[in-house]
């Protein structure tokens, strides 16, 4: 009790040197959220204490990526060792949101001995929905879809692009890294991680002798600091043979000022994926490819570069946003 009273006076003390204002990140957080802060905030350390050392979801310095690092190294040192590893992989679709909430609050009270927190827990549990909306469609579950392809859909909502502009344009004109770059940078992040964070399930890991030169299991990422992480993406981003698009930034190009129509047709010029004739040609919504101008196929770059309808811009004005792209984009809009 001693302690407790010790604590709690601490902690006003500090309450009351510190500024009222929340910091950035809280004051942007919906007012439930805080209070779920609140309370995990409140019950971490004990339910900490109960929890087996296996267990990685929810909990800090624990991620599924290190769980899996920790997984298939133990596979790679069965290896090497030439033992044989089985593994039984259990799926629970939506697994936390099937959970019988009477016996997880029976398991909490258990756990932190304390009726009030567990009644507040108990109204967070009741009546309660999410789902995502983008676009105007609501997500039925968060395990429904495969991530990249929403991450793909996004880019396209984003950028305006089309489905057949090749996905290394897509995200470059998004501004935002493919998934394998992604995830190969989030693997040399958490090799840092291993290497310097005592709570990492391979913290101090011994490696056995290498058998085979060519496995590449963990052991042999690179690491990289988490503050590197986007100068090492923008490093593995590839650089396209596309002048129109500007070199890899997480960041989305000139142009974004524009009206939604005249970005999305300045960002499919860049891509040279357009709902030019050609393209709706192949799409079997035209009977053929040709111009107004006469020219017998209406692609991106025939109207760019040579059309006489219209003005022409290079792609030194796609990536800057020129005026000569503003006029272009004025005599194409709503025909790309
Ligand atoms: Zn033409």
């Amino acid at each position: 009790m001693e302690k407790d009273k010790s604590c709690s006076s601490t902690e006003t003390r500090q309450r009351s040197q510190s500024t009222k204002k929340l910091p950035s990140h809280l004051s942007t957080m919906h007012p439930l959220k805080l209070y779920e802060r609140m309370i995990i905030a409140r019950m971490s350390l004990t339910v900490e204490e109960n929890l087996t050392p296996d267990q990685a979801g929810f909990r800090p310095g624990r991620s599924t990526c290190g769980q899996l690092l920790n997984h298939t190294q133990y596979i790679e040192d069965g290896f090497e060792e030439k033992q044989i590893t089985g593994t039984v992989f259990v799926d629970l679709t939506a697994a936390y949101d099937t959970v019988n909430h009477k016996i997880l609050l029976l398991k909490v009270a258990k756990m932190i001995k304390n009726k009030k927190i567990v009644s507040n827990i108990q109204t967070l549990l009741e009546n309660r929905r999410f789902f995502v909306e983008m676009d105007g469609r609501k997500s039925r579950s968060c395990h429904a879809k495969k991530v990249d392809a929403e991450l793909n859909n996004a880019c396209r909502i984003v950028t305006g692009q089309l489905r057949p502009t090749p996905l290394p344009l897509l995200f470059r004109t998004a501004g935002i890294a493919q998934l394998d770059i992604r995830s190969q940078t989030h693997g040399s992040t958490e090799k840092h991680k291993q290497e310097t964070d005592l709570r990492h399930p391979l913290f101090d890991h011994s490696y056995p002798r290498v058998r085979l030169k060519s496995r590449k299991s963990f052991r042999t990422v690179e690491s990289v600091q988490p503050d590197q992480a986007v100068s090492h993406r923008l490093e593995l981003w590839d650089n396209t043979t596309n002048e129109a698009i500007r070199p890899p930034k997480e960041q989305l190009p000139p142009g974004r000022e524009l009206q939604r129509k005249d970005w999305v047709n300045l960002n499919r010029a860049r891509a040279k994926v357009g709902m030019t004739a050609s393209t709706l040609h192949k799409w079997k919504l035209k009977p053929n490819s040709e111009c107004s101008c006469g020219n017998q196929n209406q692609t991106m770059d025939h109207i760019l570069s040579e059309c006489t309808e219209g003005p022409h811009c290079t792609d030194q004005d796609l990536r800057d946003c020129t005026d000569a792209v503003q006029a272009w984009i004025t005599h194409w809009r709503d025909k790309i």
